[in-house]
């Protein structure tokens, strides 16, 4: 569509318009014209006025809207403040809690919350995809997430490094912290991350073989926890006595995104909880994965489009998502 906006305050004002969150969103939930989300009909009466298609073929809930199947739908909140929350979550490198939001689009710091964890759920990744593949060079690496280290007691600190460094325990319990591995796909500049049960050799092992392709070339750091890792994969490790001979051997570029997840968790995101914690990851990975690159130098309007377009391709999976999780209508 041609003159979409390109700014943060341009899409404030253009989304005043109520027809035009419509129009937009339309082009991103319906690019083949309207279905039914009941029968799958296309044979539909559009209602103007309200902006409402029903449905010609006589069924329940033959009438729907836009937001019907998206993560709007069933949420009073109307369609610019919700436009206007996307962009600044998709944009905001740090991050923006639901402080901000509430003050910046004026709801409720409660509804702002909601919508925070909704626009996370939509920033999914959502593929089962492998990372890497046969002769692609990954970065694999874990981080442990919450109560300062330097808060710590000495004893307590000890039992982390030890946790740390053992591949026999490794409970992260042991020192109140949340355990994440990630994998860096060295020539997409793509990361993933998940929350894992525990660092320990098995765990981290089921998560390289649910995550990463066979062949691949995996770098890691000398933990001996990937000691060992089958041998589909070729595994080298950061040696530091070596760490010169052979610069490819690193895993840099994941330590570059846990300090950006630290950094947003610590400065914007006061107390998460560890339960919450793997949406923060969906959030970080999402500007992470889709932040400006030298041969692909994509903006803020950019971002927002990738962030609407997640939004509506989870039509068919939100109820499924969301099934354990309160919904609107306690939330208000
Ligand atoms: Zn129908």
């Amino acid at each position: 569509m041609e003159h979409e906006p390109k700014t943060l305050q341009q899409a404030i004002v253009y989304f005043a318009d109520p027809e035009r969150c419509f129009q937009f969103l339309k082009a991103r939930v319906f690019p083949n014209g309207a279905i039914c989300p009941t029968c799958q009909s296309k044979d539909l009466r559009f209602i103007a006025t309200r902006r409402l298609w029903e449905c010609k073929t006589k069924h329940p809930k033959r009438q729907f809207s836009i937001k019907v199947g998206t993560i709007f739908e069933e949420s009073p909140i109307p369609l610019d403040k919700w436009l206007t929350a996307v962009w600044l979550i998709a944009n905001c490198k740090n991050g923006v809690s639901s402080y901000e939001i509430h003050r910046a689009i004026g709801v409720t710091q409660k509804s702002a919350w909601f919508m925070l964890h909704r626009i996370r759920l939509a920033l999914r990744a959502g593929t089962f995809e492998k990372m890497g593949g046969p002769g692609s060079e990954v970065e694999s690496d874990e981080t442990f997430i919450g109560g300062k280290a330097k808060n710590m007691h000495a004893k307590r600190r000890a039992q982390f490094k030890a946790a740390r460094e053992s591949s026999m325990t490794g409970d992260a319990n042991l020192v109140n912290k949340t355990v994440v591995w990630g994998v860096l796909d060295r020539e997409s500049r793509t990361v993933r991350a998940t929350v894992v049960p525990k660092v320990n050799r098995e765990a981290l092992q089921t998560a390289v073989l649910n995550q990463v392709a066979h062949g691949s070339k995996i770098y890691t750091d000398e933990a001996s926890i990937y000691k060992s890792l089958p041998k589909e994969y070729t595994h080298e490790f950061v040696n530091h006595m070596e760490r010169y001979v052979n610069g490819q051997v690193h895993t840099n570029g994941l330590e570059n995104f846990w300090s950006l997840v630290k950094r947003t968790l610590s400065g914007t995101y006061v107390a998460v909880e560890p339960f919450h914690l793997h949406r923060y990851l969906d959030e970080a990975m999402f500007r992470y994965n889709n932040r400006a690159k030298k041969d692909n130098p994509l903006n803020d309007a950019d971002r927002f489009d990738a962030a609407v377009r997640q939004i509506v391709g989870k039509r068919l999976t939100y109820k499924e998502l969301t099934g354990k999780e309160e919904g609107w209508k306690e939330a208000f």
